[in-house]
């Protein structure tokens, strides 16, 4: 758009997501689908397929991947003029940012805007440390020097439940301290209770309603210690609790720039914080912690920085953000929530049809899961929906774009769809 543009970096060019968090976690929880699969392999007519883990290849393979996308986003940076300053940026003032570089010392950067994108860090609490060798952060397990003989996972959201699936289907027995009485407690209690069931049926242990409060490093490995006395014994620990936002040593103070108790940085609409001129997007602004949603905010704030905001309708609307969980059944939900909708007292129609009734499931050996549709009874309109089941990450976009074009369940039904496909059950289930 015309802009003089400035990035600071201190690491690596194209952040968290790459480097430590989606994409290595996916490029792992890949290599485990395709074990699952050679092990399912015989069922589907293939005989004597066995699958060894090479754990240096997968090693080299997430390298490849994450030094690609990181090799792109500077070129991108590059081709597009943008200047990159290497180094830890700390306000000096509402529009001065200071750099200390290995390469150039000291630079002063001065700027109309700026925006704060500098993410959030692994949760780790008072009661363990990170030793990074038996006791980990997710950071750290990416991949480990070998595959855990028994990996205790703390903490069952969203990167809880992924690393389960992930090490399970590598080959590790996993224990699984689940605070609440249900893994995923964010999310409808249908779509928690298939996944629970599916990791039951490949042997994970769950402890419910235990909450971790230490943990021991033994000869063998590790003991977690729960507030009820109950012991989990593994080789490994790892430590899911969440995270906490970048915003700390970044001079906000300087500037001026309000950080709520938690740490994040609020902001309204425009991502602008309470300094009109400084914006924060991404974790540190303490909306949804998804890359998806980071990018998308970014772009919001370079449409304001440049005047470009006007048209309300493309305000960004965080209830309408798709997101998945990339287990076995993969999750993906979008829009109102069932639960949430009853608690209001909403009316609300929905329709549920299992994988178990499509036939491109049946055909690819994976009818686990069902797709789920909610719509408002009076107008027809899409409002939300979840997906347990295989691709349910791509199939999602169907209803993440019905929810947020405000499409009716006939505009789905209607849709003249491929058969066999899995997206068929969509149509299904918004009958
Ligand atoms: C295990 C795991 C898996 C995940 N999987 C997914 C997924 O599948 N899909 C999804 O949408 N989201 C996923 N997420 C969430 C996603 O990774 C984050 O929401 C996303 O990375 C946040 O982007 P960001 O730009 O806010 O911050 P980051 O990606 O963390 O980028 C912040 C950047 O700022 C730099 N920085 C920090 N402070 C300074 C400073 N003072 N000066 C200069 N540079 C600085 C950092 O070096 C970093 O490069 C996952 C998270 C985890 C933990």
């Amino acid at each position: 758009m015309g802009a003089e543009v400035t990035l600071v970096e201190r690491d690596v060019i194209g952040g968290s997501a790459n480097l430590w968090d989606c994409i290595p976690s996916k490029a792992m929880i890949s290599t485990g689908g395709l074990m699952s699969l050679v092990r399912r392999a015989s069922s589907m007519g293939l005989c004597d397929l066995d699958a060894r883990l090479d754990l240096q290849v997968l090693r080299e393979r997430i390298d490849r991947i994450t030094g690609h996308l990181e090799r792109s986003a500077t070129e991108l940076m590059a081709s597009q003029g943008v200047r990159v300053v290497r180094g830890a940026g700390v306000f000096k003032s509402a529009q001065e940012v200071l750099v200390d570089t290995a390469e150039e010392g000291p630079v002063e950067l001065e700027a109309d805007a700026v925006l704060v994108a500098t993410g959030s860090r692994p949760r780790t609490p008072d009661w363990a440390e990170a030793d990074g060798e038996r006791v980990l952060v997710t950071r750290q397990a990416y991949p480990p020097p070998q595959i855990p003989r028994h990996l205790v996972v703390i903490g069952s959201g969203v990167t809880g439940v992924e690393f389960v699936h992930m090490f399970r289907s590598l080959g590790s027995e996993v224990t699984l301290i689940v605070s609440r009485q249900q893994v995923l407690p964010q999310k409808d209690p249908e779509v928690a209770a298939a996944l629970e069931a599916d990791f039951l049926r490949r042997g994970v242990t769950l402890f419910k309603g235990a909450r971790a409060v230490g943990i021991d490093r033994t000869d063998e490995g590790v003991v977690v210690r729960c507030s009820d006395g109950r012991m989990a014994e593994g080789s490994h620990a790892l430590l899911a609790i969440g995270s906490v936002p970048n915003s700390d040593g970044l001079g906000l103070a300087s500037a001026g720039v309000r950080v709520n108790e938690a740490g994040y940085i609020p902001v309204n609409q425009h991502c602008q914080t309470n300094v009109s001129h400084i914006y924060a997007a991404g974790d540190v602004s303490g909306k949804l912690p998804l890359a998806s949603v980071g990018y998308a905010q970014g772009r919001k704030v370079a449409e304001h920085v440049m005047g470009l905001h006007t048209r309300a309708h493309r305000h960004l609307d965080y209830d309408k953000a798709a997101s998945a969980i990339f287990t076995e059944p993969e999750i993906a939900d979008v829009g109102l929530a069932e639960a949430e909708a009853f608690a209001e007292g909403r009316k609300l129609r929905v329709t549920k049809v299992p994988f178990a009734a499509n036939a491109r499931a049946l055909i690819d050996g994976d009818a686990r899961g069902f797709v789920k549709i909610l719509s408002d009874p009076a107008t027809g309109i899409v409002l939300g929906g979840s997906i347990v089941g295989k691709n349910a990450a791509e199939l999602i976009s169907v209803l993440a774009l019905a929810v947020t074009a405000h499409l009716q369940v006939t505009d789905i039904v209607e849709s003249l769809l491929v058969h066999p496909a899995l997206a068929e059950a969509l149509a299904d289930a918004a009958e």
